[in-house]
């Protein structure tokens, strides 16, 4: 069994971001994709409402770009904006192109076309989708693809632990070519090198107590790429989404946003509609306006969870639309289209990430970032819904592209440095780990949550700090597991985004807070820029 692999391009991570990259860079050379449990495992399999691009004649680019920019609260950057609509189309035919059916219809003309949807702040109806499991047809399509090709070499149930930075002898400055990796199966900590790695492990979610998202989404890239010296933006900036299922048994089960598109009423325990007491908007305001609204209503009346109703609409449109919705919540007892759905909000999307450009490169030469972990600048202080499948394929498509670019010129990396387990013994208490986990997202979603305060943040922080010391001092003494590497990652990224939020003193888009719940409009917005500071020396060779 090998315990070094060699590679042109290492890409860490298996939604649509690294499928994706994968498939454009293997018509060039051989790449590896490790993903930390099976191959499909992550946020793209379970996004349910689409892909947003211009498709409508009646639509306009500028239409897309304006509407981005205002529900990113004026933080979004304008060219990364720009840059990503204007790939959409090209994202959208590749994916057709790929395999993938969207939804089509059929006009009064009897022209057939995409059915396109709406949803929060979207001006026109621009959401490509496939029925309501859009995630499910673009990952398993693209991994249908990858699987069938040669050169794409798949690691299912590996997980990156720490990346590899190596530094010339006659050379200061760090780049990143390679990283060690847990084989689960073999409980094994092996080395990938590679000329280039590209980082795509999707979003933190899981950092909160209840979260949309799979258990996957621990945010390891984020802490990863820190802790090899990228910068971190924008962290404080998480998405709630308003509807979640409010189940006993349904773990992270959403009512995606395309129910109220096509008409669904958010609705009091007792009937009564609300959502026009906070926004002109009602229903269709964007998620942060909506999320706040049901956290303040639920709060208000001491609620466990609030109605969401589209049984009005006929049940044939309901089933037509909404199959996987409809089939889900009959599983739990819920025939939609004859009662409300209980709803309650949860995290599910990180818009902060480690900073990027155009083309995927992070601060570390050598390292590419893409979709849910990069901060490209395009969702500013709220992402707008189905710009980042849109983001993570767009991204996928430049970073690739460069990389092909610089391959012929790069050089392979020497040998690099076994993982060094020779000081540490099995634990002897596992419980450290499983109660760390529960303490930290159960504080996180009461003190850094929907609405925060600086008092909430400050105990939030002391909180973290003291986990933090009690995972890296077990960590130097135990041997890793994943739930240890992931234990880890999370408390890194519940640090950043505290003390994002602790230096944002005012409310925007998606961050609340009631000690400063007016937007700053003095100033001109800027982004909260974490750069760190203690990182590892590099690995040094001889050049
Ligand atoms: C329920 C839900 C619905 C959504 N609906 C929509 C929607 O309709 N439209 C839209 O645009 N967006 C939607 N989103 C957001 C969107 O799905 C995600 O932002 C996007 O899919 C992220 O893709 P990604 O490739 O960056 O990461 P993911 O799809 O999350 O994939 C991450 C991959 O990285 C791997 N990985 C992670 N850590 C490691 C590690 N340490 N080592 C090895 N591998 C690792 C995982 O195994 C996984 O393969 C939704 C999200 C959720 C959760």
């Amino acid at each position: 069994m090998k315990n070094q692999y060699q590679y042109d391009v290492l890409i860490i991570g298996g939604g649509a971001a690294g499928l994706t990259a994968a498939l454009r860079l293997a018509n060039r050379t051989k790449i590896a994709l490790l993903a930390k449990v099976s191959l499909t495992e992550g946020a793209t399999l379970y996004a349910q409402g689409g892909v947003s691009a211009v498709m409508d004649k009646n639509d306009s680019l500028e239409s897309h770009i304006s509407d981005t920019m205002r529900t990113g609260a004026g933080l979004c950057d304008e060219q990364a904006v720009r840059f990503t609509i204007e790939h959409a189309k090209q994202s959208i035919e590749w994916l057709i192109q790929e395999g993938v059916s969207f939804t089509k219809e059929t006009r009064p003309n009897g022209h057939e076309t995409f059915h396109l949807t709406r949803e929060g702040g979207h001006s026109f109806r621009r959401v490509l989708h496939a029925a309501d499991s859009t995630g499910h047809a673009v990952s398993t399509t693209l991994e249908q693809q990858a699987r069938a090709n040669t050169n794409i070499e798949l690691y299912e149930n590996h997980i990156v632990v720490d990346l590899i930075r190596v530094a010339d002898s006659d050379q200061s400055s760090p780049r990143c070519v390679g990283a060690y990796v847990l084989d689960r199966d073999r409980q094994k900590v092996v080395v990938f090198r590679a000329k280039f790695i590209l980082l795509a492990t999707g979003g933190a979610s899981k950092v909160y107590l209840y979260t949309s998202n799979p258990d996957v989404s621990t945010g390891d890239g984020i802490a990863m790429a820190w802790r090899a010296g990228c910068r971190v933006a924008n962290m404080e900036f998480i998405q709630f989404h308003p509807t979640c299922l409010y189940h006993p048994k349904a773990k992270s089960f959403l009512i995606s946003e395309a129910v109220r598109g096509e008409g669904g009423k958010l609705l009091l325990p007792d009937k009564t509609p609300f959502m026009h007491k906070f926004d002109a908007r009602g229903e269709l305001a964007p998620r942060d306006i909506v999320a706040r609204a049901i956290d303040h209503e639920m709060k208000r009346l001491g609620a466990a969870h609030v109605l969401l109703d589209i049984s009005y609409k006929p049940a044939a449109f309901i089933k037509n639309h909404f199959p996987g919705i409809y089939r889900r919540c009959m599983e739990f007892g819920c025939d939609i289209t004859k009662t409300p759905i209980p709803v309650v909000p949860a995290a599910h999307y990180t818009c902060g990430g480690v900073i990027t450009n155009r083309q995927g490169q992070s601060d570390l030469p050598g390292l590419y970032i893409i979709g849910e972990t990069a901060f490209t600048g395009l969702h500013g202080a709220n992402r707008m819904a189905s710009n980042s499948l849109l983001e993570c394929l767009v991204f996928a498509f430049s970073a690739s592209q460069d990389i092909i670019t610089k391959l012929d010129d790069a050089k392979m990396p020497p040998p690099l440095p076994h993982w060094d387990d020779s000081r540490v013994t099995d634990s002897d208490e596992e419980v450290v780990v499983s109660h760390n986990w529960d303490e930290l997202r159960r504080f996180m979603w009461d003190y850094v949550g929907i609405v925060r305060t600086n008092k909430r943040l400050e105990r939030a922080q002391r909180r973290a700090q003291l986990l933090s010391n009690e995972i890296s001092d077990y960590y130097s003494n135990f041997r890793i597991s994943s739930d240890l590497v992931e234990l880890r990652n999370l408390v890194q990224v519940a640090e950043l985004i505290i003390a994002s939020a602790m230096a944002r003193k005012e409310s925007r888009g998606l961050h609340y807070t009631l000690d400063y719940p007016q937007t700053n409009k003095k100033q001109t917005p800027t982004n909260t820029i974490l750069t760190p500071t203690d990182v590892r020396p590099p690995v040094v060779i001889e050049s």
